[in-house]
């Protein structure tokens, strides 16, 4: 499925750029680009499939795909060809107007999410912007039964983005506390925990949103029951159920989503990563006629979201996604890493599902291990100091997984080596 061949590609813009080393690159970064990322590991220059190359020629086995975004990896042909030429027939459009690849995208994805009639869809560019119409309809659920619902219930360790109104969502003090006051009426409650989301919830609570598996938090999955009862506790309160799915959804999880297995009905879905295969795209669906009025005309838009190429690069990931096997091939490829990590010496636990995978260390060693995994070659995060995250292309295969496991050992050696003498 994926190709692995490193052809050598020039194109327009290395004609405006030039080439240089990985270190003439990042020096003129730093003097060039905001420091809100730090330093970049490395500059990397082209890809193809699961493989990516810096400037300098090093390969590597890219096991993040820009963070569970590239889903069919790094220049997929089909996705590629069709982002290519609806750029070349029809590249915007001012949402004075729509294209056939935006209502044809809106369609699919009320399809893949089993959405009942008088669902709708709302483009926007990423997840922070998916959230932030999310929030705004939170905001429209506004007459409770005693008055005005005012609160908005979130979990402890949630990520769901950047701008004030995803960042009043985020729970990491470090994220929040420059930026405050942040929009007013989020609580923050207890991961997991029903009781604490039965006792949270009342006739005050617009919205509880929650991420199925929380992936910045180190890939923690809410149980099937928990978000049952969310569904249940919300309902009777007469709260919204939002599901951020910007992280676990579009095949990440073996699944178009990852909630389906717990067999609810949301009130609204957000999601991105993914869904453009690379391409900047989000989405919020809302489910049913009476959520989906929340937003009237002109309380919420935006300039490019839902522009033609961006909905064609989706159109096609989605395509590629369904007519190559590839959720069937998340869930083995998932479940034969899951099992590999398992048997590693030093790795004490194992979480998530499909290509959505966290393993903790048995020591602080995480970040360490990111640097041994660039110089043998390989591509991971570390969301805790002795946690790992995998997030690679879904068309990972066997050759490429058993690869990285038979490594692990050594970059595990590697950096219990450099922390401890970093410790000295
Ligand atoms: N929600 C979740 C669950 C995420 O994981 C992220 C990003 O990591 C976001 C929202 C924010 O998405 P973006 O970075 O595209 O704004």
């Amino acid at each position: 499925m994926s190709t692995n061949e490193a052809a050598v590609v020039e194109t327009p813009a290395d004609a405006i750029t030039g080439h240089s080393s990985g270190a003439d690159w990042l020096s003129r970064y730093s003097s060039s680009l905001m420091g809100v990322f730090g330093t970049p590991q490395r500059v990397l220059v082209r890809g193809a499939g699961c493989l990516v190359w810096d400037a300098d020629g090093k390969e590597y086995l890219d096991l993040l795909g820009g963070i569970a975004v590239n889903a069919l990896g790094h220049a997929h042909p089909f996705v590629t060809s069709v982002i290519s030429s609806q750029l070349a027939t029809l590249g915007h459009v001012s949402n004075f107007f729509t294209s056939p690849t935006q209502i044809a995208l809106a369609e699919k994805l009320l399809a893949i999410s089993n959405a009942p009639t008088g669902s709708k869809v709302f483009f926007a560019n990423s997840g922070t912007e998916a959230n932030e119409a999310a929030f705004k309809l939170a905001r429209r659920n506004s007459d409770g039964p005693h008055g005005k619902r005012t609160k908005i219930i979130a979990l402890e360790g949630a990520f769901h983005g950047r701008t004030m109104g995803a960042l009043a969502l985020t729970a990491k003090e470090a994220y929040r506390t420059p930026f405050e006051p942040l929009p007013g009426g989020v609580v923050h409650i207890p991961f997991d925990d029903i009781d604490a989301l039965r006792a949270a919830v009342d006739d005050s609570t617009a919205a509880v949103f929650l991420e199925p598996i929380q992936g910045e938090a180190g890939v923690r999955p809410l149980s099937a029951e928990y978000l049952r009862a969310a569904r249940e506790i919300t309902s009777a309160a007469g709260a919204l159920l939002i599901l951020d799915e910007v992280q676990t959804g579009i095949g990440r999880t073996g699944k178009w989503l990852a909630s389906e297995d717990a067999g609810i009905v949301p009130d609204a879905i957000t999601l991105a990563k993914g869904l453009g295969g690379g391409f900047p795209v989000g989405a919020l669906i809302t489910f049913g006629s009476s959520t989906s009025a929340l937003l009237a005309a002109g309380q919420h838009g935006t300039t490019f979201g839902g522009n033609p190429v961006a909905t064609a690069a989706a159109l096609a990931t989605l395509h590629a996604i369904e007519s190559q096997g590839v959720l069937q091939n998340v869930r083995t490829i998932g479940a034969h890493i899951r099992a590999g990590l398992a048997a590693t010496d030093a790795v004490t636990e194992v979480r998530g599902e499909g290509l959505l995978i966290g393993f903790d260390v048995n020591a602080d060693i995480a970040p360490a291990m990111v640097t041994a995994a660039l110089d043998a070659g390989f591509i991971v995060n570390s969301p805790g100091p002795h946690t790992i995250r995998l997030a690679p292309p879904l068309i990972l295969t066997f050759e490429q997984a058993d690869r990285f496991l038979a490594a692990l050992p050594g970059l595990i050696a590697t950096a219990t080596a450099t922390t401890a003498k970093d410790a000295q």
